[in-house]
């Protein structure tokens, strides 16, 4: 088979509304690269007309491809398993709600030209996004790149254009919790960034709860450190030192001037904020052993129902 130049990654989980007009905006930035493209929608179990407005724009044009998940299975998985699938030189994951304008491929495009593996599109702005998300998603980025040992991009979606090589490499991955937009930075290589200002979405909702988006925040911190299990034995080898103050001053006063029944809130306070303190401790710590259980019981990544145009062994999950 022949390989295409590019490759256009599409998640999608109930986007039936910008399944085409997203193909149209692709379609005229692509043509302008090259003939030799193609376009990958991962269907996230979707409930809604995705999968037949796919088919029906595929039924004109055999460089749409199409593969569909039994079932939900998150957006990251929809990722890996577009990363798997595709197999152009070129590598571009874009949201389907077009909130990633699709022209920008050009100026990634010609970066990668220029020799560069990875190239982030990064938000200059953000339109029609809630305050509170807004600055949700900054104080996270903020956070994890205090909390994560890898180097992680601020302020960057999903929207990038990897090269064959950084492809392969991400490929290589195996792990359940995975957080992509880390995993390109950390496999190394050549990295630059292109500058946009976000959209709002073409049509639907938006499939990221609060819920969701906490969940996504916990996996991207756990999965690249250490350092939640290591600020906690900070704190506890802090707290048994100051404890251990308070004993020695406790033990002299009571020498001293005998034993006087006044203390029970001392007592109370210190036993809850320290059993507190503990309980996060060991909830920490289970978050990681959950982890490890998940890893361990190597299940598949994700279940493949149905593909087109796709060879159902290339997005075949390995693992
Ligand atoms: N998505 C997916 N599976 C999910 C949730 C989302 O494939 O379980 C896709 C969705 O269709 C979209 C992209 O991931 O193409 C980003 O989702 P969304 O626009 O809802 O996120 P937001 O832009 O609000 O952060
Ligand atoms: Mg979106």
């Amino acid at each position: 088979m022949n390989r295409p130049v590019i490759s256009v990654v599409v998640p999608a989980y109930n986007e039936e509304m910008n399944v085409k007009p997203l193909y149209d905006r692709l379609l005229d930035v692509l043509t302008q690269i090259s003939a030799s493209f193609e376009i990958i929608f991962i269907d996230d179990g979707s409930r809604d007309d995705t999968v037949a407005e796919v088919l029906k724009i595929r039924a004109l044009d055999e460089r749409v491809k199409l593969v569909s998940f039994s079932r939900n299975f998150g957006h990251e998985m929809a990722n890996t398993a577009g990363f798997r699938t595709a197999s152009g030189d070129a590598v571009v994951i874009i949201d389907a709600d077009l909130q990633d304008p699709p022209e920008l491929i050009l100026d990634m495009f010609e970066k990668y030209r220029a020799g560069f593996d990875v190239v982030y599109a990064k938000r200059k702005t953000r339109k029609k996004e809630s305050f509170i998300k807004k600055s949700t998603s900054k104080m996270f980025y903020r956070v994890l790149k205090f909390m994560s040992d890898t180097e992680i991009p601020l302020d960057t979606g999903d929207f990038r254009l990897l090269s064959r090589r950084a492809v392969d490499e991400i490929n290589r991955f195996s792990e359940k919790n995975r957080f992509f937009r880390g995993l390109t930075h950390w496999i190394g290589f050549k990295v630059t960034y292109v500058y946009f200002d976000r959209d709002e979405r073409y049509a639907g909702e938006t499939k990221y709860s609060y819920i969701k988006l906490m969940k996504l925040a916990i996996d991207a911190i756990l999965s690249f450190s250490y350092k939640p299990l290591k600020l906690f034995s900070l704190f506890g080898f802090l707290s048994a030192g100051f404890g251990f103050l308070l004993m020695l001053y406790w033990m002299i006063k009571k020498i001293i001037f005998g034993n006087p029944t006044n203390g029970w809130t001392s007592t109370v306070t210190i036993m809850l904020f320290f059993f507190g303190i503990l309980m996060m401790q060991v909830s920490v710590v289970g978050e990681y052993i959950a982890r490890i259980y998940e890893e361990v019981r190597a299940r598949p990544l994700y279940i493949v129902g149905r593909t087109e145009g796709v060879a159902p062994e290339i997005v075949s999950d390995k693992n």
